[in-house]
């Protein structure tokens, strides 16, 4: 598949080529050269379909010529190999759990398949690989879950000491193998920063195969996609004329795969964009102005996000902003409301919800008191298990959700990091003793 940069359509690469270089050369992202038409595929897709199975068909039609003869559909299956169930939570309003991979939260989707498919490469060419990876939490152990034990690939990960959660830094630090935690005495920004200079660093790429695996990552983006295939099979088959996508969203990579599924020739009628108070960009829809600025902490912390880095796909997906906002509505959550919807979900139906999912679920019940329209049936895109946030849960219910087996006997496990200065030179001169070629 031939992808093109945001920022210039004559800078191009392979989607083999973009899966190991992150960002195209002009610091713009890869999106597909063209508009891809899936409609007469999709309406094909055999009713019932699993998805392992829509999986590996989408990612057939999306890579058949850079992985022939079945190894498109190979990574698929060899990624995804976690359920991905709907269930209703009331009239109108479904939830999509995309928490039952290995690190329970719905990164295990993009970062399994980024795995699979940089391995299927290497394997080809006999290389190896570095993933560098900064993370606030959840990127971190959702990839280093991904790709722990693949034999051409070693990890590393960069986090911000004592500002993650307990049991993320355990998902982290417990692993080992071809996994190493960096615990940086500094912020996320400081992480961030480090691994962008890392990859800047010419000599250093001379000699270390560094690669990223954050979310701009086209092998992390694609599979995405998937999901919104089957989602959507999922809730029309329940007889829905329209269905609507509610998609927690921060970085922004969620909603964007199902915007290119979308844009494949899915119907899906609207897309609910909902955040916590990091508002960027539901003020963007409604003003038209895209004003980054620096994230504010919140309950649903993997959404703090204070300018989203896939806003840049969108834009070049979209002609105009007013096309943008014929089809993206904006949803904004407090933390107050987000604790509100926590314990009705709890109190009245029963249900456990992190804090993520619930700005989903506020998002499209205020959607639903606007419509007017009966038939539409709107599919929340649920992005952790509650059990990731007990604290939060608790404080607004009273009670613990129960912990999921992925989750259990973390806390008797030993961590194991080596805590780094917030220095590139520290960085720099660890990556080059531990894994130069
Ligand atoms: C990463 C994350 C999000 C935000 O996803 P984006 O693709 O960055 O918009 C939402 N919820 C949870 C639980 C996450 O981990």
């Amino acid at each position: 598949m031939r992808l093109v940069s945001t920022r210039d359509a004559t800078v191009s690469a392979s989607f083999r080529d973009a899966l190991f270089a992150g960002l195209a050369p002009d610091g713009g992202l890869f999106n597909p050269a063209v508009k891809l038409d899936f409609r007469d595929r999709l309406r094909r897709l055999p009713a019932g379909a699993s998805f392992p199975e829509t999986a590996a068909a989408v990612s057939d039609w999306l890579l058949a010529d850079e992985f022939p003869a079945g190894g498109a559909a190979r990574i698929a299956r060899d990624a995804l190999t976690f359920p991905i169930p709907l269930r209703r939570l009331e009239p109108g309003v479904w939830v999509l759990e995309l928490f039952h991979g290995p690190s329970c939260a719905f990164k295990d989707v993009g970062a399994s398949y980024l795995a699979a498919a940089m391995d299927a490469s290497l394997a080809e060419t006999g290389a190896r690989a570095v993933v560098l990876v900064a993370t606030s939490g959840d990127t971190g152990s959702a990839v280093a879950r991904a790709f722990h034990g693949r034999a051409r690939i070693d990890v590393v990960i960069l986090y911000p000491s004592g500002r993650v959660s307990d049991l993320q830094e355990k998902q982290l630090t417990t692993l080992g193998g071809n996994v190493q935690a960096l615990e940086i005495t500094g912020s996320f920004d400081d992480c961030q920063r480090l691994v962008k200079a890392a990859f800047m660093d010419r000599e250093l790429r001379a000699t270390v195969p560094i690669t990223s695996a954050n979310s701009i990552n086209v092998g992390r983006l694609f599979p995405q996609a998937f999901y919104y295939v089957h989602g959507h099979r999922a809730a029309a088959a329940s007889g829905a004329d329209r269905v609507v996508f509610s998609v927690p969203s921060g970085n922004f990579g969620n909603l964007t795969a199902g915007v290119l599924a979308w844009s494949w020739g899915l119907p899906v009628s609207a897309f609910l964009a909902a955040t916590n108070i990091n508002d960027v960009v539901p003020e963007y829809l409604e003003r038209g102005e895209f004003v980054p600025r620096a994230s504010v902490h919140t309950l649903a912390n993997a959404m703090d996000v204070g300018n989203p880095s896939n806003f840049e796909r969108l834009q070049a997906i979209f002609p105009s902003r007013d096309a943008m906002a014929a089809v993206i509505y904006g949803s904004v959550s407090t933390d107050e409301q987000m604790l509100a919807t926590i314990s009705d979900c709890r109190r009245r139906l029963g249900v456990f919800v992190d804090p993520h999912t619930a700005c989903g679920i506020r998002a499209a019940r205020t959607y639903l008191e606007g419509e007017t329209h009966d038939a539409v049936e709107i599919v929340v895109v649920s992005t952790a298990h509650p059990a990731k946030f007990p604290e939060t849960v608790h404080r607004a219910c009273g009670e613990y959700p129960p912990v999921p087996r992925q989750l259990q006997g973390l806390s008797g496990l030993e961590k194991h990091s080596i805590v780094m200065e917030p220095q590139g030179t520290a960085l720099r001169r660890f990556l080059l003793e531990r894994y130069s070629t």
